[in-house]
């Protein structure tokens, strides 16, 4: 942390400050500059509450230097974090692809494409049960009934589930019926939502807000990991931008971001960033070719007909040959798709 002094801060005022900083047990040095005095803050910084500082009307500026999350930062946990879920990977050298339906509509569609994905190599079953719309009028999901067809599908496939919590007064299905909760984008910064999921210590997928900061998006995981859940996927599923031909913007960046940042393991949804079945796969390989631990991808065996997100839904035929060019993608860069 550096703070910057305003010019003619006196030398009481100064100690003033710096009586602040050594109660906190950190250690503060000054440079004397020809106008403006400047103190860095060495030390477990955590204590410090930087506003209070900075309401001092002697003090002009007060700089983090040190990213604010410390559970979710790779400088504190130096090797990659690898999930698990029912004897599969996120993170470490398997790709892992989740695949399924946007979400779940009767036990034949969810058991009919969870075995197709699984026969094509994917190793998570994704299937929304809970759907957060942006009208009251469209399809909510099959709620309860949901969850039900999701067992059905992991008891004839054993392919652990991603689904997606929208209200913590249903924890207790979710923490017996889903392998990994999944936190959506619109609720990235529910923090009630995010503490009560993460006090249960289930894994966690997390998407990114629709306009959250990587650094917002790991405060966020921050959040779920303090609360006692230190198994976080964090997933990149675009941003809001001023362009409008795609649903969304895929930060292919963020992926590079993230894991310079942060140990946790990341997957990209190129599903929800493009918004259209013919851009899917592209962005699958672009994904995986960066870096990315996994992708998660809406499959649905009748697009035409789907209760929600059909534009971006690709076939089991074409997840298939999706999967196919995933692997030499996956070798290329040293990650391994079995099957
Ligand atoms: C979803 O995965 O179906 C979903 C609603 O995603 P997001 O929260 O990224 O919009
Ligand atoms: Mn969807």
């Amino acid at each position: 942390m550096v703070i910057v002094l305003a010019q003619g801060t006196s030398k009481e005022q100064t100690a003033i400050i710096i009586k602040e900083l050594e109660e906190a047990n950190c250690t503060a040095s000054i440079t004397y500059g020809e106008f403006q005095n400047i103190i860095g803050v060495v030390g477990d910084t955590h204590n410090i509450d930087r506003e209070r500082l900075a309401a001092f009307e002697f003090v002009e500026k007060v700089l983090a230097v040190q990213e604010p999350y410390k559970k979710a930062n790779r400088a504190f946990h130096p090797e990659n974090t690898v999930v698990r879920a029912l004897g599969q990977t996120i993170g470490g050298d398997k790709l892992a692809v989740i695949a399924g339906p946007c979400s779940v509509e009767s036990e034949a569609q969810i058991v009919g494409i969870a075995q197709a994905v699984k026969a094509a190599g994917a190793n998570f079953l994704r299937g929304g049960a809970f759907k957060p719309r942006t009208s009251p009028y469209s399809f909510q999901g099959m709620k309860e009934e949901g969850l039900d067809l999701l067992k059905i599908a992991k008891a004839q496939t054993g392919l652990p589930i991603v689904s997606e919590i929208m209200s913590a007064d249903r924890l207790d299905r979710f923490v017996d019926d889903v392998d990994i909760i999944q936190i959506g984008a619109r609720n990235m910064q529910n923090f009630d939502l995010l503490k009560a999921v993460g006090q249960t210590g289930k894994p966690v997928l997390l998407k990114r807000g629709l306009s959250a900061t990587i650094e917002e998006w790991l405060m966020s995981a921050e959040h779920v990991m303090a609360a006692g859940s230190e198994d976080v996927v964090l997933c990149e599923r675009g941003i809001r931008t001023f362009e409008t031909y795609t649903r969304n913007t895929l930060d292919l960046s963020a992926v590079l971001a993230v894991k310079r940042l942060s140990h946790l393991p990341v997957v990209v949804d190129p599903s929800h960033a493009a918004g259209l079945w013919w851009m899917v796969d592209a962005l699958s390989r672009a994904a995986v070719a960066v870096g990315a631990d996994g992708i998660m991808v809406e499959v649905h065996n009748d697009p035409l007909r789907a209760k929600c997100d059909g534009a971006q839904s690709i076939k089991p035929e074409r997840f298939a040959a999706l999967m196919s060019s995933l692997r030499v993608i996956a070798a290329a860069s040293t990650r391994r798709i079995e099957l």
